[in-house]
C-alpha cells in the first residue's frame, strides 16, 4: 500500500474541540478584543484564580509557556551554579533544558519499565551533597510514584517540582497531581489536555512567598509597572490565551473522562495482539491519557503500516534525553539508562483525543491487527 493514504484517524483533532464550544469561544475572544486587555489584565487574573481552584492549589502564576514555568520555578527556588537537579531520562527536553538555564546541572535517572515515569528505586544513588531538587514528570498523563519521591526529598531536604505538562487532573492515591511538591509546572500548548490557541503555561504552588518571587521574576522583576525589585524575564500570559483557557477549563473534567473511556476501549480492542504491549497503569494511579503509548519490537514498520491505512501516530520521544546531541557532553552510553533506551525504539503513540469516534478506534485496532497478520 502507498504511504499517501487519506487521513482516516488524525493523531489529534483540535478543530473538533473548537467546533464543540464555538459559540462560547468566539464570544470570549471578541470580549478580549473589545476591551483591549491583551497582556495580563482581568482575563489573566480570572484564569489564574480559576485554574488554582480547579487544581486545588492556593497560588497560580501564569506565564508564556510550560517551559518557562519550569525555569521560573527553579529560578525562584534559588537554583545556582553547580546545583544538581535529578530528572527522568525519558521526557520532553523542557524538563531538563530549564535546569541548565537556571544554572544547575542535569542529573538523569532511569524510568520504570511499566509506567515510563522516574524510577524511585534509582533516585537515592543519584543524590550527592550538591543535589537540590527532583523533577518527577507525570509522563503521558500517568502520575509518577510520588510517595517514595517525597520521602527521599524530605530525607535529603530537596525540593520537588512536578512537571504536570501532560497530566492536568491526574490523580495519585486519590490526590490530584500538582499538589505534592513545592511547585508544579503546567503547559497549555494547544495539543495538551488543556490547550490554548498558542503558547501558554503556569506554575502552581501552595507557598505564597514563592508565588510572589515567581510572579516578579516572570514580569521583569516587579509586580507593578516601573518597580523592578530584581532583574527578571518577560514571560506573561496574554489576555486572549487566558480567555480561551477560561472557556475550556470547565470542560476539562468531561474531556478527561472521555480520554479515560477511550483508553479503556483501546485496552479491550487491542487485547491479545501478538507482539503489542499496551500501556500499564500502576496501582493508585489515575492517568489522564495525554498520550496512549503502546510498544512493539517492529515499531517503525508498524507506524508505516498504520500511515498506509490513514492512521497518524507519533513517537514521544524518538531519542531519550541523555542520548540526544544536546547532552553529548555527559557521554552517557545506553547502559546508563537501559529502560529509557529500550523504550525509545519501541514506543508508539496512537491517536487519542476526547472527540475520537468508536469507528476511528475500531479502524486503529483493525489496522494494528492486520499488521500482526501481515508479519506472521
Ligand atoms: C509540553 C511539555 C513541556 C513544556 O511545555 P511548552 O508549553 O511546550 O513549553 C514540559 N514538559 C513536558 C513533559 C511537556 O510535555
Amino acid at each position: 500500500m502507498s504511504t499517501a493514504a487519506a487521513t482516516v484517524v488524525p493523531f489529534a483533532d483540535l478543530h473538533a474541540q473548537y467546533r464543540s464550544i464555538r459559540t462560547e469561544m468566539d464570544a470570549a475572544i471578541a470580549e478580549v478584543i473589545a476591551s483591549s486587555a491583551f497582556i495580563r489584565g482581568p482575563f489573566v487574573e480570572k484564569f489564574e484564580r480559576a485554574f488554582a481552584e480547579a487544581m486545588g492549589v492556593a497560588h497560580c502564576v501564569s506565564c508564556a509557556n510550560g517551559t518557562d514555568s519550569l525555569y521560573i520555578a527553579m529560578h525562584a527556588l534559588g537554583v545556582k551554579l553547580g546545583d544538581e537537579v535529578i530528572a527522568p531520562a525519558h521526557s520532553w527536553i523542557s524538563t531538563t533544558e530549564t535546569i541548565t538555564q537556571a544554572g544547575g546541572t542535569v542529573v538523569f535517572c532511569d524510568t520504570d519499565a511499566a509506567t515510563f515515569t522516574i524510577d524511585p528505586a534509582l533516585i537515592e544513588a543519584k543524590i550527592t551533597p550538591r543535589t537540590v531538587g527532583i523533577i518527577p514528570v507525570h509522563l503521558y498523563g500517568q502520575p509518577a510514584d510520588m510517595d517514595p519521591i517525597l520521602a527521599l526529598a524530605q530525607k535529603h531536604r530537596l525540593w520537588v517540582i512536578e512537571d504536570c505538562a501532560q497530566a492536568h487532573l491526574a490523580r495519585y492515591k486519590g490526590r490530584r497531581v500538582g499538589s505534592f511538591g513545592q511547585a508544579a509546572s503546567y503547559s497549555f500548548y494547544p495539543g495538551k489536555n488543556l490547550g490554548a490557541m498558542g503558547d501558554a503555561g503556569a506554575v502552581l504552588t501552595p507557598d505564597a512567598a514563592l508565588a510572589k518571587r515567581m510572579a516578579m521574576f516572570a514580569r521583569h522583576g516587579g509586580l507593578t509597572k516601573g518597580d523592578h525589585q530584581i532583574e527578571g524575564i518577560n514571560s506573561r500570559l496574554d489576555g486572549l490565551q487566558a480567555a480561551v483557557l477560561s472557556v475550556k477549563l470547565p470542560h476539562l473534567p468531561a474531556w478527561t473522562a472521555r480520554r479515560q473511556e477511550v483508553a479503556r476501549a483501546y485496552g479491550e480492542l487491542l487485547a491479545g495482539i501478538d507482539g503489542l504491549t499496551l500501556p500499564q497503569v500502576a496501582p493508585g494511579r489515575e492517568p489522564v491519557w495525554h498520550l496512549y503509548v503502546v510498544q512493539h519490537e517492529q515499531r517503525d514498520a508498524l507506524a508505516r503500516h498504520l500511515a498506509g491505512h490513514g492512521i497518524q501516530t507519533a513517537v514521544n520521544y524518538p531519542v531519550a534525553l541523555p542520548f540526544l546531541p544536546a547532552y553529548s557532553r555527559f557521554g552517557h552510553p545506553p547502559a546508563d539508562f537501559p529502560v529509557a533506551h529500550r523504550h525509545q525504539s519501541r514506543i508508539l503513540s496512537l491517536p487519542i483525543f476526547p472527540e475520537i469516534t468508536a469507528a476511528q478506534m475500531q479502524a486503529v485496532a483493525e489496522a494494528i491487527r492486520s499488521f500482526g497478520a501481515s508479519t506472521a
